[in-house]
């Protein structure tokens, strides 16, 4: 699953030990930074497993709607293996984010009034314009891509007892578990989402994936349905999850300012719920060191400055 190529684009991160949070803990935590990835997030890892992939297969041009993470990896990957990309988005992107995929080289299609409408345009693409679909979670090329997460924390630290990721769509937490309980079969893996429109989490507790309201939150990268017809990342969350925390708003911002005043750090919601679940008391206590999957940075500015004053 995982492609040859798939370095050069994406860095291997460091794992480095919060002395704050270790104190906290009573245990050694380690931060995963993902927050140094060129892209600001681990999906260039996904982008770059996936694309080098689709080059191998001798397609040239790929396509995606997301607006997020995902759409900005894929076009910064797309541009480091030399293939064409597309980003389709609705006329309700705001303009910065439409310029920086436009930056990367990625051609933009502006086109509906929703998410829904960015989608569909993206399949016409596919269809009638041979360009092959990166999808953001639900995909072993993904998986794997989101595991070499796993096989790095576990090189760096072979004796990590807990290893805590943030879970959305369950791409990351598919690919850094399974990854991880294939060399470390003890590991324990704790999967964090916001209260407010956990799909995984309902889906999880329904026994099959059911679809939820999306709600604003702070944690935006973690926002979004897990798709009625999930393949992979439904199954395997369900049968590699140990524990799974939910957060309310408050404790997000918690992280986020924790991070940036002990750990010096600007992180975006979705990369603050880890830590934010360690200082609420919500991580099981191990035998052994803890790592906190740190997934990104990517946090609207005057967001950011508004919580670090507030607080
Ligand atoms: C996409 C994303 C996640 C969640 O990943 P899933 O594979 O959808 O569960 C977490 N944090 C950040 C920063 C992301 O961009």
């Amino acid at each position: 699953m995982l492609a040859s190529a798939s370095k050069g684009a994406r860095l291997v991160t460091p794992l480095v030990q919060s002395m704050s949070l270790s104190r906290v803990a009573g245990v050694p935590v380690h931060l995963k930074l993902e927050t140094l990835q060129p892209t600001g997030s681990f999906k260039l890892r996904s982008a770059t497993n996936a694309l080098a992939q689709i080059a191998e297969e001798k397609c040239k041009r790929v396509v995606t709607a997301s607006t997020g993470n995902h759409g900005h990896a894929v076009a910064h990957a797309a541009r480091a293996l030399g293939i064409e990309a597309a980003v389709c988005m609705s006329s309700l992107v705001p303009k910065n984010k439409v310029d920086a995929v436009a930056a990367l080289g990625a051609r933009v299609v502006i086109t509906g009034r929703n998410q829904n409408d960015a989608q569909v345009e993206a399949q016409r693409l596919v269809r009638e314009e041979g360009y092959a679909f990166v999808p953001p979670f639900d995909d072993e090329r993904v998986i794997a891509g989101q595991g070499t997460i796993g096989l790095e924390i576990l090189e760096a630290l072979p004796d990590a007892a807990s290893i805590v990721v943030a879970l959305s769509g369950g791409g990351l937490f598919s690919g850094v578990a399974f990854a991880a309980k294939s060399i470390r079969p003890q590991v324990k893996m704790i999967g964090v989402s916001m209260e407010r429109g956990a799909a995984m989490h309902a889906s999880l507790a329904a026994g099959k994936p059911v679809f939820v309201d999306e709600l604003e939150t702070l944690a935006d990268s973690l926002g979004g349905g897990i798709s009625l017809d999930n393949q992979h990342t439904f199954a395997m969350t369900r049968d590699l999850i140990d524990d799974v925390v939910l957060l309310d708003e408050m404790s997000i911002a918690r992280g986020i300012v924790h991070a940036y005043r002990e750990e010096k750090l600007v992180i975006e919601g979705a990369a603050a719920v880890g830590m934010a679940a360690l200082l609420d008391g919500a991580i099981p206590a191990p035998r052994g060191p803890i790592v906190i999957v740190v997934s990104g940075s990517n946090i609207d500015i005057e967001t950011h400055r508004r919580l670090i004053g507030a607080a």
